[in-house]
């Protein structure tokens, strides 16, 4: 499948993932990116928009995508979905973490929330916890393109949120739990993505040596 990717200085991204009924835009970018996303679209609909995690940066433009899109689906995890409405309150057990990053919130409310092992489309949904704690991939079962949030950045290489990445340290600086992410980006690599397409940077294709390099810092 061609991926289509959508960016902002090639720093912030939104897909769009083809299926047979329309479109699937996997995350939103910053405010004000609707009209980039929708141009990108062009003529086929946008369907769904399934959201990796609720910090400001990917669910930017999701109320003004809702407002021009009616009847699109909202998907998020059942537990970003309070992140969404800014509710910040931590479940038992997630003290071990701190929430950090921007939880700007949204109007827009999901119309479906989801659990790992779930399919929407031909994406799989695979649990990602660590930079929040309901993040989620998305592995396209076609041809194992992983669409991983946040778990791997790519701008200046690839890199875990386990630990702050000089070359661009801003997704480790926004994460909840720095050990939960190195298990995630472990689960991550054990899928064996052909392609990597993360919510920041380019998009690599075979990146499993990456990944290793990444995980074997992180865990450093
Ligand atoms: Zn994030």
């Amino acid at each position: 499948m061609p991926v289509t990717r959508i960016t902002r200085l090639g720093a912030v991204n939104a897909y769009l993932v083809e299926e047979e009924d329309g479109l699937t835009l996997v995350d939103t970018m910053l405010p004000r990116c609707a009209g980039r996303i929708l141009k990108a679209a062009a003529d086929r609909p946008i369907k769904r928009i399934a959201l990796t995690h609720a910090h400001g940066d990917h669910i930017g433009s999701l109320d003004a995508l809702a407002e021009k899109l009616p009847g699109v689906e909202v998907l998020i995890s059942g537990r970003d979905a309070r992140l969404l409405a800014k509710d910040l309150t931590l479940d038992p057990g997630e003290e071990r973490g701190k929430l950090r990053g921007g939880y700007a919130g949204a109007k827009t409310r999901p119309t479906r929330t989801f659990e790992a092992g779930e399919r929407i489309g031909s994406l799989e949904v695979v649990a990602a916890p660590g930079h929040t704690p309901g993040q989620v991939a998305f592995l396209d079962a076609r041809d194992r393109t992983l669409y991983c949030g946040d778990a791997y950045s790519t701008v200046g290489g690839v890199a875990t949120t386990a630990k702050t990445y000089p070359r661009f340290p801003l997704p480790a600086k926004a994460t909840w739990h720095h050990p939960t992410a190195l298990e995630s980006a472990q689960a991550l690599r054990a899928l064996e993505p052909a392609r990597l397409a993360p919510g920041h940077g380019k998009v690599v294709e075979a990146p499993g040596a990456a990944m290793d390099a990444a995980i074997a810092r992180g865990a450093a």
